[in-house]
C-alpha cells in the first residue's frame, strides 16, 4: 500500500463542489479521503517526509484533461513523440490527453490504436485516443467502431479533415451512439476553403492571402446539427456530436440553439481562439497559422462569451507540434498548428479568470470535469473518493512569461513565446505518481 498526503492546499474540485482548504489523502493511486485541514494529523506524523507534501498557498485541482492533442506518433517523430508530448502535458498540468488520429499511418485500426496506447510508448500521463471515423480519414467507409471501442477508443474523428458527406456523417453518428461515444468533428466546409491559409477579411486582404470565410465553419456545424435532430426523430437514437475548436460566432450561435433544443451537442474552444485574433499573424508569422484560423475580434469575443455562458463545454489545446524547418517557409506553404499544452492553463487563467472574471472553479471545470464528461470518463476529472489521484498543484496568482526554448515539447511553434501567463504549475500527479515538479 502506498500513501501520499497533500496538506494545506486550497482544493478546487468542480465535480464535488469543493472549493476551500482541504487535506487530501492518496492511497494506491486513488483518492482515499478529503478532509478538513489537520484531520490527518496522526497519519501525517507517521508518514515519511517524502510522502507528505506541504501545499500551503497553492491550489490543488483535478489533473487537467485535454481531449484534442497531436502527439505525432507513429510516423512524425521529428515533431513530437508520445513520450515528449505527454511530458509537455505534465508540465502544463495535464494528466489525461486524447491523441488525434492523423498519424502516419492513420490511426484507423486496432493495430495502430493498440500500438499507440502500449506502455512501451512511455506516456508520462494517461494517454487516450480517438481513432479515425473513416478509413484513412478519407471520408468514405467507416472504421470498425465496435472493435476500436473495445480497444479503448473514446470517440471517433477525422480531425484535420471534416466528414463532408451527409450519409457518412449520419452513419458515423448512428454507429458511435451505439457505443455511447461522440463523433468529434473538425467543422470546415473545405469546398469553400481551398487554397486558404488564414481567416477571410481585412487582414487577409492586406497580406494578399486567400481567406477562409467564417461560414465554412458554421455550415458544417449546422449540417451536423440537422443530422442529429433527424437521427433523434427517425431512429429514436441520441447521438453525440462534439464540435472541435469552435472559432466563429455563427457556429457558436448554432450550438447554443441546438443545446437549448436538447440535442446532445458539445464543443471545445482552444486557448489561441479566445486569446488572439488574426492580427497576431502580423508580418506573415507562421506560428500564428492554424486551422481553424485566428479570427477577427468579434469572433474572439464570441468565443469568450460562449465560454462564460456555458455554451462551450471544455477547453482543448489542439497541441500541434511542427519542426522549425517546416514552419520557416512562406506563409501559404507552412503547415497548420501550434503547440499548446504548456500555455493553456496560464492563458485560461489570464484571459478568462483575471480579465473576464470567470470563477477559478469554472476555469478548472472547463479543463477537467467537463472534458471528462464529453468523453465519458467517470474516475478522472474529479476528486471523488475512489477516483484516480490525477492532480495538478498550482500557484494561481503567479505571473510569469512563457519561454518557448524551455518547452518539453520537441517543437517550438508557438505564438506565445514571451507571452504573459497567470498561474504556474508546481506539481502534477498522475495516478498518485509525481509526473512533474517545478
Ligand atoms: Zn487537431
Amino acid at each position: 500500500m502506498s500513501e501520499l498526503l497533500i496538506v494545506g492546499a486550497h482544493v478546487v474540485d468542480p465535480a464535488t463542489g469543493v472549493d476551500g482548504p482541504r487535506d487530501v489523502l492518496v492511497r494506491d493511486g486513488r483518492i482515499a479521503a478529503i478532509a478538513a485541514p489537520g484531520e490527518f494529523a496522526t497519519l501525517a506524523g507517521s508518514l515519511p517526509g517524502e510522502l507528505r507534501i506541504d501545499a500551503t498557498g497553492m491550489v490543488l485541482a483535478p489533473g487537467l484533461i485535454d481531449i484534442h492533442v497531436h502527439l505525432r506518433e507513429p510516423g512524425q517523430t521529428h515533431q513530437e513523440t508520445i513520450r515528449s508530448g505527454t511530458a509537455a502535458a505534465a508540465v502544463g498540468g495535464f494528466t489525461t490527453v486524447v491523441a488525434m488520429p492523423n498519424t502516419t499511418p492513420v490511426n484507423d485500426s486496432v493495430a495502430v490504436l493498440e500500438w499507440m496506447l502500449a506502455a512501451e510508448r512511455g506516456a508520462a500521463v494517461n494517454q487516450l485516443a480517438m481513432p479515425a471515423a473513416t478509413v484513412g480519414s478519407m471520408g468514405g467507409e467507416l472504421t470498425d467502431f465496435r472493435a476500436l471501442q473495445s480497444a479503448g477508443a473514446v470517440g471517433f474523428t477525422d480531425d484535420g479533415k471534416p466528414v463532408l458527406e451527409d450519409d457518412v456523417m449520419r452513419a458515423a453518428l448512428v454507429a458511435a451512439a451505439e457505443f455511447g461515444v461522440p463523433v468529434s468533428q473538425h467543422a470546415e466546409d473545405t469546398r469553400f476553403t481551398g487554397g486558404c491559409s488564414m481567416n477571410a477579411g481585412r487582414m487577409a486582404f492586406r497580406l494578399g492571402l486567400r481567406g477562409m470565410p467564417v461560414e465554412a465553419e458554421s455550415r458544417i456545424v449546422e449540417r451536423d446539427i440537422r443530422l442529429l435532430r433527424d437521427i433523434e426523430r427517425v431512429e429514436k437514437l441520441r447521438a453525440h456530436l462534439h464540435v472541435q475548436h469552435v472559432s466563429t460566432a455563427g457556429a457558436l450561435r448554432a450550438i447554443r440553439q441546438a443545446k437549448a433544443e436538447g440535442l446532445h451537442v458539445t464543443c471545445e474552444a482552444a486557448p489561441h481562439h479566445f486569446t488572439l485574433t488574426e492580427e497576431a499573424i502580423g508580418d506573415y508569422n507562421t506560428n500564428a497559422k492554424m486551422n481553424p484560423p485566428l479570427r477577427a475580434e468579434a469572433d474572439r469575443r464570441a468565443v469568450v462569451e460562449a465560454l462564460l455562458d456555458g455554451t462551450v463545454d471544455c477547453i482543448a489545446t489542439d497541441h500541434a507540434p511542427h519542426a522549425s524547418h517546416e514552419k520557416e517557409v512562406e506563409f501559404e506553404r507552412a503547415p497548420n498548428g501550434i503547440t499548446g499544452l504548456e500555455t493553456a492553463l496560464g492563458l485560461a487563467l489570464r484571459v478568462l479568470h483575471r480579465e473576464h472574471g470567470m470563477p477559478l472553479s469554472r476555469v478548472i471545470a472547463l479543463m477537467s470535469a467537463r472534458p471528462a464528461e464529453v468523453i465519458g470518463l467517470r474516475d478522472r476529472g474529479n476528486l471523488s473518493v475512489g477516483s484516480w489521484a490525477d492532480l495538478v498543484l498550482f500557484d494561481a496568482a503567479a505571473e510569469w512569461n512563457f519561454a518557448a526554448k524551455d518547452s518539453r515539447s520537441m517543437s517550438r511553434n508557438t505564438p506565445f513565446d514571451g507571452a504573459a501567463m497567470v498561474g504556474r504549475v508546481r506539481a502534477t500527479f498522475c495516478e498518485g505518481r509525481v509526473v512533474y515538479r517545478g
